[in-house]
């Protein structure tokens, strides 16, 4: 792991996510590597061209004292939307916690994101925020399968102890099934793993970008080469297989009586 220090003159930037007002990515780059991941674009635009994705992390420096509780009242501010706040570097430079610390007494609605069981250290600061919400991303209950595509993060048991612990202490939770695999993510075996913990539900499916396909496919084809054609099916027909998918999540999720949101996009929009 490349590792490295960079000024940063603001730490919470302006978001063009829709729905959310700021994001806070604390790193440069992500240890955890996921094959799939978004974020990759990263490295054309921070100086990291000729590196790879998770093989480097830029620890962020920053002026805590420049953070302003009060200026994002009733904002909505996301951590992290490049990078996951929790990554086991966290851990020694703490970062996320620094900023967390500077944030107690705002009214915004915060929601962290991660990929690591390490979020549980930050409990006793989460109780100190009026609005809050730590939401636990997954794809797979396979611990074989999520260390082929998110090398670096916790496994997926650990995340589901880590969603019940912060559940158990009072905190709002939410859980993102993302990336959804097609025929590989068992949706309702991880819904019925965690409601007891959370009654909120986010979904997202796989996207296929140039950078990703042939990871992804190669591990597809390593794991499953039976999938294959199902795989190469769906790139060609994206839509209706996800419209299909979209339709039997909304049925389960409602006769569960749960909330949720899909977040499908491929190509066009989601029916929700
Ligand atoms: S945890 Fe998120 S940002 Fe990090 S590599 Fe995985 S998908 Fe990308």
């Amino acid at each position: 792991m490349k590792v490295r220090f960079r000024e940063a003159k603001s730490i919470i930037s302006k978001s063009n996510i829709p729905s959310i007002d700021y994001v806070i990515n604390p790193y440069v780059g992500c240890q955890h590597g996921c094959i799939y991941c978004y974020a990759e674009f990263m490295i054309r635009f921070t100086g990291h061209k000729g590196d790879r994705w998770g093989e480097f992390l830029d620890i962020k420096e920053f002026n805590a004292n420049k953070i302003k509780p009060e200026r994002y009242h009733g904002k909505r501010i996301l951590l992290s939307s490049v990078t996951d706040p929790y990554l086991p570097l966290e851990k020694k430079f703490q970062n996320t916690r620094q900023i967390l610390e500077r944030l107690v007494g705002t009214d915004a609605i915060i929601s962290i994101l991660t990929k690591s069981k390490l979020v549980v250290r930050d409990i006793d600061l989460f109780k100190k925020f009026k609005n809050i919400e730590v939401g636990i991303s997954i794809s797979t209950l396979d611990a074989t399968f999520a260390r082929k595509i998110e090398r670096g993060a916790s496994k997926p048991s650990d995340r589901l102890e880590a969603i019940r612990t912060i559940s158990e202490s009072g905190i709002q939770t939410y859980l993102f099934i993302s990336p959804f695999f097609p025929e590989i993510t068992d949706y309702q075996a991880i819904i019925e793993e965690t409601v007891d913990y959370t009654h909120n539900y986010m979904f997202e499916n796989l996207n296929f970008r140039p950078h990703n396909i042939p990871r992804i496919m190669s591990i597809i084809k390593g794991n499953q080469p039976d999938l294959i054609p199902k795989y190469q099916e769906i790139r060609k027909n994206e839509r209706t297989y996800w419209d299909i998918i979209e339709t039997e999540i909304r049925d389960y999720c409602e006769k569960r009586n749960l909330k949720y949101s899909i977040e499908f996009h491929h190509g066009g929009f989601s029916k929700s």
